[in-house]
């Protein structure tokens, strides 16, 4: 067993000092209560504000559209009923085997191991998921194991979210070494909005522990705006890369965000300046509460069509929607699906 030394906390900091109030929110940001959020408070109850002071860090102040500010601020259009829009739009619930785990697909399995995010994002697929009844405790693992057993064709794990970089480096460390001990498990995926909104989390103590991991690691992060990835975030990712640890990004196509193609232009070459790969554009979930980020199709497809044009083809995203019950995630361009 490789043994740590657990001295970074600055990250730990950050995350216990997050701005949960969106009258300080806006008060950071030279901005307004009055103009923003009537109604917002009853959305914030529903689904609470959490937002790093790094990432407010990286909005620009008195811009009530700041793309980052609109991912992350309540609001009470969220309170709003839309038909198809749903609590649990994947249907995760009837994917849950044992408490944290979901196997919705043949070769990997989705271990929830926290439902904490550093950030609440407005447009979360998962905002109404149950995560405190639904997290796996130390005497769950053998279960766990009995599961993997059970499914040879697994191979591959996924910690995802909440986010599975919340955990201190020892939690994660141990549940690394849990999965390594299991012979048929040879790839770890994390996916992480953390290293983006708290990019002092890739330290390098975790980076040693994927670097010294059996396992091959890949990072997904979650980045929506080349705004997001300033000089420490991309050096920060830059450091995984030269670790050697493959790192993908992947993004929601969200209205009054990423809506245009310079947009997503951008941010596509700022992820590769810092050697990450863009994996997946997500069309929205849909789910309760997130309906005014959603685009219609035709603005989709042509926002798409712009950016092959624009793009080298290894920059361009897989445009797709996730269907609950598909085996796979569905690609969209070129297809009569969305
Ligand atoms: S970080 Fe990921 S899991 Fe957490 S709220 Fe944002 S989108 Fe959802």
């Amino acid at each position: 067993m490789t043994h740590y030394l657990y001295q970074s906390q600055n990250w730990q900091k950050q995350l216990s000092d997050l701005v949960t109030d969106p009258a300080e929110l806006l008060e950071l940001l030279d901005l307004s209560s009055d103009a923003l959020y009537s109604g917002a408070v009853l959305a914030t109850e529903q689904f609470k504000l959490r937002v790093p002071r790094a990432f407010v860090g990286k909005m620009q102040k008195n811009n009530a559209f700041d793309p980052l500010l609109l991912q992350v601020l309540p609001h009470h259009l969220e309170l709003e009923e839309h038909a198809g829009f749903v609590t649990d739009p994947l249907g995760e619930e009837a994917a849950n085997q044992l408490p944290g785990v979901l196997h919705k697909y043949k070769s990997r399995f989705l271990l929830t191991l926290t439902g904490a995010c550093a950030v609440h994002c407005r447009y979360c697929f998962r905002r109404h998921f149950p995560y405190q009844e639904n997290l796996p405790k130390n005497d769950d693992w053998p279960d766990i194991k009995q599961y993997l057993g059970q499914h040879p064709e697994i191979n591959e794990v996924i910690l995802s979210g909440g986010d599975p970089l919340t955990l201190s480096n020892r939690k994660f460390a141990l549940w690394v070494e849990r999965l390594e001990s299991i012979a048929q498990i040879k790839t770890l995926r994390i996916h992480s909005r953390v290293p983006i909104v708290i990019p002092e989390r890739v330290d390098d103590e975790f980076i040693s522990i994927l670097k010294n991991s059996r396992l091959r690691s890949i990072l997904v992060v979650h980045s929506n705006h080349a705004q997001e990835l300033d000089d420490l975030t991309c050096s920060k990712l830059l450091s995984l890369a030269t670790a050697q640890i493959t790192v993908l990004n992947q993004a929601v196509l969200l209205k009054g965000v990423n809506d245009n193609a310079d947009t997503l232009v951008a941010l596509s070459q700022r992820l590769f300046e810092a050697r990450v790969m863009p994996y997946y554009l997500h069309v929205l979930d849909k789910v309760k509460g997130a309906h005014h980020f959603d685009l219609e199709t035709d603005k989709i497809d042509a926002l798409y069509t712009q950016i092959l044009a624009e793009l080298p083809g290894y920059l361009v995203p897989k445009l797709v929607r996730e269907i609950a019950g598909e085996n796979n995630k569905t690609p969209l361009y070129g297809h009569a699906t969305f």
